[in-house]
């Protein structure tokens, strides 16, 4: 169980950075999402029968394959009964559940991870930039997996995804460098990450690929959330518009009344609202 203490996650620098106006409307206005793609339910269900594989392997027990299946279907229905899901593509419900159990099965059929140290293990460290600043708010990184491998401490981060993942998005994901870092700072051990990326394709498959970080690449991670901690600060949220950000944003009515504001740190962008939404309005 992860407390509410103010922090950073990969998932909020990560928002900032793909459309600082959808980090404003969810983080620092706090609207709530009207909906929620598909896509994510699917990955937490898929994410919690891996789970619960992984702690019953930890703990030395034969996996029950029935089990686990229970363990997705009901993550689904629990989610599908607190939100609105949006189904894109025409899928159903039931078709997503199906392939989400076929995905987890692949996985479960051909991989027994041994040596495991943990499963969805949180970490909480300070962030330290390059020229050794600890950032005020510290980073919470949840690591889905860790095994203990002959070349050192390596951390599973397992994807679903309707494409196979590149090198170069491995090699460059700033997640990867948040594990590396928490590991260090909390196991005094240099890890590696390996992406596992179950591929939705017609032909499901299973993608591992390693990726390690240099000390160089951690201290530009600290950079990184300093500089977007300060433009929060500041009051910089503008949109970023292409179709991979917008077609599922649940804030989409809001974007459409946004305008822009000079950034002032003594100034907040909230001005007043139109319709009922608070947008930047210029001063
Ligand atoms: S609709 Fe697009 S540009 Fe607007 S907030 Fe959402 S993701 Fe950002």
């Amino acid at each position: 169980m992860t407390s509410k203490r103010d922090h950073w996650s990969y998932s909020s620098i990560n928002q900032y950075l793909r459309c600082p106006l959808q980090y404003y409307f969810e983080r620092v206005l706090k609207l709530p999402r009207k909906s929620i793609p598909s896509a994510m339910v699917m990955g937490s269900a898929i994410h919690a029968g891996l789970a619960e594989f992984h702690r019953a392997l930890q703990h030395g027990d034969e996996p029950s394959n029935d089990h686990i299946r229970e363990i997705v279907v009901g993550s689904w229905k629990n989610s599908c009964n607190e939100k609105v899901v949006d189904f894109k593509d025409g899928n159903t419900q039931e078709e997503l559940i199906k392939q989400s159990i076929e995905l987890v099965e692949l996985y479960t059929g051909s991989e027994r991870p041994t040596n495991i140290r943990a499963v969805e293990l949180p970490f909480w460290v300070p962030i330290i930039t390059s020229s050794g600043e600890v950032l005020e708010k510290p980073l919470l990184a949840v690591a889905d997996l860790i095994v203990e491998r002959e070349s050192g401490l390596t951390v599973r981060e397992f994807k679903s995804s309707g494409r196979a993942y590149s090198d170069f998005e491995v090699s460059s994901s700033l997640q990867a460098t948040c594990y590396v870092h928490a590991t260090w700072e909390k196991l005094s051990q240099w890890s590696q990450v390996e992406f596992t990326v179950l591929v939705k394709t017609k032909t499901p498959k299973i993608q591992n690929i390693p990726t390690t970080r240099t000390s160089a690449e951690v201290g530009r991670m600290g950079d990184l959330f300093q500089q977007v901690a300060s433009s929060i600060e500041l009051g910089i949220f503008y949109p970023i518009e292409n179709v991979m950000n917008c077609s599922g944003c649940p804030y989409r009515a809001e974007c459409k009344h946004w305008v822009g504001s000079k950034p002032n740190a003594s100034t907040n962008p909230i001005r007043k609202p139109i319709n009922g939404v608070h947008a930047c309005l210029p001063n």
